[in-house]
């Protein structure tokens, strides 16, 4: 008798659980809306770093959310989020078109600017609309294509194959480069890889992690950069964070990296003051 009750306190917070979960994510949904419209996103700045110069060669362009009650929501959880209830595209706009207006201000200061990369979810990459809305705002802010770069994940390219490949050469045309993001965690299939027009591999964190310790994902990373040499792509390396993880990645034959051990994503403040000069 005591096991049946048990079972059914069991099942009882098995679905509450779900109902919070499933509460929690309508709210977000429902505040998204309106966090535009009250200016509750921003965009942080992470360098991208030449390790053997200690150059800044770009930075990445990350979504912050902040709530009216001061409460921060990391885009990893609303993304999702915002990809299921279609609102991905308009906040995806957003970023790209804060991001231009970014650089364009950067320009007008004479600040010296370096490459920007933006993440682009794969639903709003797979929108007929979404390179017209590029270049009709790259030309808006008259931002050379040079200084733009989106991110991609290995998913969002493996559908329509054909369609994917000529809108990326439109892009790459306008002179904005492309990254896999993510590079190894997908289930990508390798012989897609030369028929892409890419330019840069991105090595996910989950495999710098440790890499000094970890001889599975040193082997891992030999093994991509092998590929990216293979198919003249460049490599970077992501989620960097100590100085052994550093030594490590460049033994394996990458120089460019990103992470904590440079830099947290920034403000722009932050981002002119101890980068941009
Ligand atoms: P991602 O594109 O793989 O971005 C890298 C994530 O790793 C970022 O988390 C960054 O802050 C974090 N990171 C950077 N260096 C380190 C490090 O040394 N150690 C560790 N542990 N983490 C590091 P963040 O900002 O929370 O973003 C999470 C994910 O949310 C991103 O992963 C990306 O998939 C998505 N995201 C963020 N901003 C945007 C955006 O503007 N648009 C879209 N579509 N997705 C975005
Ligand atoms: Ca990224
Ligand atoms: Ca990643």
């Amino acid at each position: 008798h005591q096991s049946k009750i048990n079972k059914h306190k069991h099942c009882v917070s098995f679905i509450k659980k779900f109902a919070d979960e499933l509460l929690y994510e309508m709210n977000l949904s429902n505040q998204m809306q309106n966090g535009i419209l009250q200016k509750q996103f921003s965009l942080a700045f992470q360098p991208k770093v030449n390790s053997h110069k200690n150059k800044l060669i770009g930075v990445e362009v990350l979504l912050r959310w902040q709530m009216k009650n001061g409460q921060s929501i990391s885009p990893a959880v609303f993304i999702p989020i915002a990809e299921k209830n279609g609102f991905i595209i308009e906040l995806g706009n957003w970023i790209i078109h804060s991001t231009l207006n970014q650089i364009r201000e950067w320009l007008d200061n004479y600040i010296p600017v370096v490459p920007v990369s933006v993440n682009v979810s794969a639903i709003q990459f797979r929108q007929p609309q979404f390179i017209d809305y590029l270049f009709m705002q790259l030309d808006f802010y008259q931002i050379p294509g040079e200084l733009l770069e989106i991110e991609l994940t290995e998913g969002v390219l493996m559908q329509d194959i054909e369609g994917i490949i000529s809108v990326l050469k439109k892009i790459r045309e306008r002179g904005v480069s492309v990254s896999i993001d993510d590079f190894g965690t997908g289930y990508s299939s390798l012989s897609y890889l030369p028929l892409l027009p890419v330019d840069s591999l991105k090595i996910d964190k989950a495999f710098m992690h440790q890499i000094h310790i970890n001889r599975d994902n040193q082997k891992i990373v030999q093994t991509i950069v092998n590929l990216a040499n293979n198919f003249n792509l460049t490599i970077i390396a992501e989620g960097v964070e100590t100085a052994l993880e550093l030594s490590e990645t460049q033994r394996c034959g990458i120089t460019n990296v990103q992470g904590y051990f440079y830099s947290h994503p920034l403000s722009n403040k932050h981002l002119i003051k101890d980068w941009l000069h």
